[in-house]
């Protein structure tokens, strides 16, 4: 399937269902043209039954006109089952095609879009607003055949009692359209309403029960509770406002329904006492009117899902229409590797209309060990960032062995680099699927190397579980520092060239720490390794270390040499020896 989604997208999605599921959309308009038939024939006979020729009929064609009616009313019923059957499971392919498109686009979309938007709204486009946009389109198709073809069914049957009273009754169709357009506007605008609160009201949701530590400990349960329920209050106002609007057009259908067959019982009670129609014809073709009541009332009743529908497809172009991130470009090379170094060239930043980084510049010769250091929000987990391209240089360039490294297919350029990141995240599974979440054929040994390596294997084995423990969401069931050695060793099992640590040893104490850097220097000789830390102890060995402040580079040197300068890094390093 194609990648690439937008409003079009979802149009071609609906016409790729339709000719994918040819058969069950044949199935439906044949039959709905049946069932339309069965209408024409029940008015036909009704018709009939109220001609007074009926009553000079003999027992034999009497028994015959009942049981035809009777057949004709099962067959009726049968197909409406049948064509039921077939639109749910057009419905609910079309749904499901629509979340995996979705769900896809969001595996797509640039770092940047997440933090935007608020998880519960996603979350509410993908549930709710594909399911008001689906049952809007499957009813609307169930009018469009069932309905529409026992409307055509009825005025079949209205013509051949009478075309001039049919003539008149459809005179009165532009008063229904009318009705509707103006209904119509206001559904719209009352469903994009709701259908945004409802994304707000799962942000709620979403946020209060993924911060319940910092609510209770806040004592902030009843201010969340009430906030809770003032939402919801306005949100059930909007709901009831928007179903009276949507019930208001069913009387107003229903009323011109009647007004179109009392017109027609006025004209052709003239008619009858003139002498050019039958009395029994008038009664049939007014009982055949009425007959029209159900599918036209129920055709403007959709009115209120074809809005919401539309008001749906409006909130999925928050997802449909952004801009993926630049996978699978054809021309791009493989990146597979470094051979010299990286160079950072005059590289610049800014986000929410503030310089982050400014003409950052320094290299990473290959194999080596680089330290990023500098004081809180000064910008380097923001350069570790550039690497794997979670966002990119306006300005400036970062060059992989002297190429820009856009240049590179950007799948092959992340699957080279490991990125234990600032933010650890645990997914709600076994340590051992959280280890090998990258790399899911690892075997057992490799996986246990790695945790030595990182210092939690003896932690692990001593839990009854061992590596089958469960993490907890978001790794809650287990302490700081050993969920940041499992995500270190989740990046170190990756075994890639290039390795960016943000952080990740943070919340280990002292000793452990030095022993798990000690570790991966000597093991991975090879590899060239990105180090972010405050703890200026533990990075005075690496190969070079740049200074970080206010998003530029302050200084760069070794260790000896920084101290030696006397500048910022000889400053924090005395103050935290001090400490
Ligand atoms: P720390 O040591 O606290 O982790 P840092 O040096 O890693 O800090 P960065 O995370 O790189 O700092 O952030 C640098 C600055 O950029 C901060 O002031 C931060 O608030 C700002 N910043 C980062 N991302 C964004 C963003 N998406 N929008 C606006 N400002 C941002
Ligand atoms: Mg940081």
């Amino acid at each position: 399937m194609n990648k690439s989604l937008n409003f079009h997208g979802v149009i071609d999605l609906f016409k790729t269902q339709i000719v994918k599921q040819k058969y069950v959309a044949a199935g439906i308009l044949a039959f709905s043209a049946i069932y339309g038939a069965t209408n024409t024939g029940v008015v036909l006979l009704i018709k009939k039954i109220s001609s007074e020729a009926f009553f000079k009929l003999g027992k034999y064609e009497i028994k015959t006109i009942i049981i035809t009616l009777l057949g004709l009313v099962i067959l009726r019923g049968v197909f409406d089952i049948i064509i039921r059957f077939f639109f749910i499971k057009f419905s609910q392919s079309l749904k499901f095609e629509l979340q995996q498109m979705l769900y896809r686009k969001l595996h797509y979309l640039p770092i940047d879009y997440f933090k935007r938007r608020k998880v519960g709204d996603i979350v509410s486009n993908i549930v709710n607003d594909v399911a008001v946009v689906n049952s809007a389109i499957s009813t609307l198709m169930r009018a469009m055949s069932k309905e529409l073809w026992t409307i055509l069914g009825i005025l079949v049957a209205l013509f051949f009692i009478d075309a001039r009273l049919t003539l008149l009754c459809m005179a009165t169709f532009p008063l229904f359209v009318i009705t509707i357009k103006i209904i119509a506007r206001k559904l719209r605008v009352q469903s994009l309403k709701i259908q945004k609160q409802i994304g707000q009201f799962l942000s709620i949701l979403t946020d209060t029960i993924t911060a319940v530590k910092l609510v209770k400990l806040s004592t902030r349960s009843e201010y969340e509770i009430k906030r809770f329920a003032d939402f919801n209050r306005s949100l059930l106002k909007r709901i009831m406002r928007m179903v009276m609007t949507a019930k208001v057009s069913k009387p107003i259908t229903e009323t011109l329904i009647v007004l179109s067959a009392m017109l027609c019982l006025l004209w052709g009670l003239y008619l009858v006492d003139r002498g050019t129609m039958e009395r029994s014809k008038l009664i049939s073709f007014v009982i055949a009117i009425f007959g029209l009541y159900s599918p036209i009332s129920i055709i403007s009743g959709l009115n209120a899902s074809i809005q919401r529908s539309i008001s749906g497809l409006q909130r999925l172009s928050v997802i449909t229409e952004e801009k993926e991130e630049p996978y699978g470009v054809p021309g791009k090379r493989i990146f597979a590797g470094i051979k010299q170094g990286i160079v950072f060239n005059n590289v610049c930043f800014s986000a929410g209309g503030k310089s982050i980084l400014e003409n950052v510049s320094f290299e990473i010769p290959v194999g080596k060990t680089v330290a990023i250091v500098g004081r809180t929000g000064q910008g380097k987990s923001t350069v570790l960032n550039m690497l794997p391209r979670l966002i990119e240089p306006e300005k400036g360039s970062i060059l992989f062995d002297g190429v820009d490294y856009r240049e590179f297919d950007l799948l092959s350029l992340r699957k080279n680099i490991a990125y234990a990141t600032q933010d650890v995240y645990l997914f709600n599974t076994t340590i051992r699927e959280n280890i090998a979440y990258a790399v899911p054929n690892i075997t057992d040994e490799a996986i246990e190397n790695t945790a030595r390596k990182v210092l939690i294997h003896e932690f692990i084995i001593r839990r009854s579980g061992g590596y089958r423990t469960m993490a907890g969401e978001n790794g809650n069931l287990l302490s700081g520092g050993e969920r940041q050695r499992i995500s270190l060793a989740r990046e170190l099992v990756r075994e890639t060239p290039l390795l960016l640590l943000d952080e990740s040893t943070s919340e280990v104490d002292y000793q452990t720490e030095k022993k798990i850097f000690e570790t991966l220097v000597n093991l991975n000789p090879g590899r060239t390794v990105l180090i972010v830390s405050h703890r200026l102890i533990s990075i005075c060995g690496a190969s070079m270390i740049v200074v970080i402040e206010g998003g530029k580079v302050h200084e760069v040197g070794t260790h000896e040499e920084l101290i030696s300068h006397k500048g910022l890094y000889w400053e924090l390093f005395k103050q935290q020896r001090e400490k």
